[in-house]
C-alpha cells in the first residue's frame, strides 16, 4: 500500500484530537513520534507540527528529543547543531529546523523545543548528564510536563532513562565500552573546531522500557489514547517518575532488556564496568 492509500489525516483532525485527550493551551508537552502511524497526513510533518503548536499555544512548550548519537566508535560525524539530522524519526528533523524551535549543543541526546520553555529545557546540556539529574528531561518533569507517544510505546520513551538515574539504579555507571565508566562523543564547538566530549552516566538500552507499562496504567501514569488514527500513549510525567522510583527501588534491573545476546544490560545486571 503506498502512502496515498492510507487514510488521510489533516491538521484540523489532529488538533480536535490532542482536545479530546485533555491537552491545552500552555500544557508542557514532549513528543515521541511516527508519522506513519497517523495515516497519510497532508502536509506531512509540518502540519503534525503545526496541529501541536495550535494546540499548545506559544504559552506552552512542544519538546522533542533530536538525538544524533555522535560517537566516533559508531561512525557518526562530529555534532553540530544547526545541521546534523536527528536520527529518531522524521517528525523531529523537520521540527528542530522550523522557526523559533531551539536545540541543544549535547552531541549524542540533543533535544529541540519550541514555546514558553524552550530556551529553559535547551540550555547548559554539556555541563549534566545526556538524561539524567540537570538534563533536559529532569526540567521537564519538574515543569509537570506531560508526554505523547505518538503511535509508538515505552521503548521510545527518553524519560525512563532519567527514571533510572533519579531513582540511583546500580548501573549508571556501566556503558556500551567495557572497561570504563564513560563514552567519547565528538562535536563542532562554538570556534568550530571539532573537540572530544566526555559522557557519563550514558543512556543504555530502551528494549525492555515496554515493561514499564502495566504499572504506569496502574498507577494512573499512562492512559491509552488515539489520535486520529494513531494508537497512543499519554503519560503524566510527575506520577510515572514517581511510580518508576518506588518500582525500580523494588527490582533496580526491572527495565533492563531480556535479550541474551544485549550486550550493555548483560553488563548492567552485573554492574560490571
Ligand atoms: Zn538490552
Amino acid at each position: 500500500m503506498t502512502d496515498e492509500n492510507l487514510p488521510r489525516v489533516t491538521r484540523e483532525q489532529i488538533v480536535d484530537s490532542l482536545k479530546k485527550i485533555g491537552i491545552h493551551r500552555g500544557d508542557i508537552l514532549a513528543l515521541h513520534s511516527s508519522l506513519k502511524s497517523l495515516g497519510y497526513v497532508e502536509g506531512g510533518a509540518e502540519t503534525v507540527i503545526h496541529a501541536f503548536q495550535e494546540a499548545l499555544g506559544f504559552a506552552g512548550a512542544l519538546l522533542m528529543p533530536t538525538h544524533t548519537y555522535s560517537f566516533p566508535i559508531w561512525s557518526k560525524p562530529p555534532y553540530d547543531k544547526n545541521e546534523s539530522p536527528s536520527l529518531v524519526g522524521n517528525i523531529t528533523e523537520v521540527f528542530r529546523r522550523m522557526p523559533n524551535v531551539l536545540r541543544s549543543d549535547h552531541p549524542t541526546h540533543s533535544v529541540a523545543a519550541w514555546g514558553r520553555f524552550a530556551a529553559d529545557l535547551t540550555r547548559d546540556a554539556l555541563q549534566y548528564p545526556p538524561t539524567g539529574i540537570g538534563s533536559p528531561w529532569h526540567r521537564f518533569h519538574e515543569a509537570g510536563g506531560t508526554i505523547l507517544m505518538l503511535g509508538t510505546n515505552q521503548n521510545a520513551c527518553t524519560m525512563l532513562h532519567y527514571c533510572e538515574a533519579a531513582a540511583d539504579v546500580p548501573y549508571l555507571d556501566v556503558t556500551f565500552t567495557p572497561g570504563v565508566d564513560y563514552e567519547v562523543a565528538h562535536r563542532i564547538n562554538e570556534r568550530g573546531e571539532v573537540e572530544e566530549y566526555i559522557l557519563k552516566q550514558v543512556p543504555g538500552c530502551s528494549r525492555g522500557f515496554h515493561k514499564s507499562e502495566p504499572c504506569l496504567r496502574e498507577n494512573g501514569a499512562l492512559e491509552d489514547v488515539k489520535i486520529v488514527n494513531s494508537q497512543s500513549q499519554l503519560l503524566d510525567s510527575r506520577k510515572m517518575v514517581k511510580a518508576m522510583k518506588e518500582k525500580l527501588k523494588s527490582d533496580p534491573f526491572f527495565l533492563l532488556c531480556d535479550f541474551p545476546d544485549c550486550g550493555i544490560c548483560v553488563r548492567r545486571r552485573n554492574c560490571a564496568v
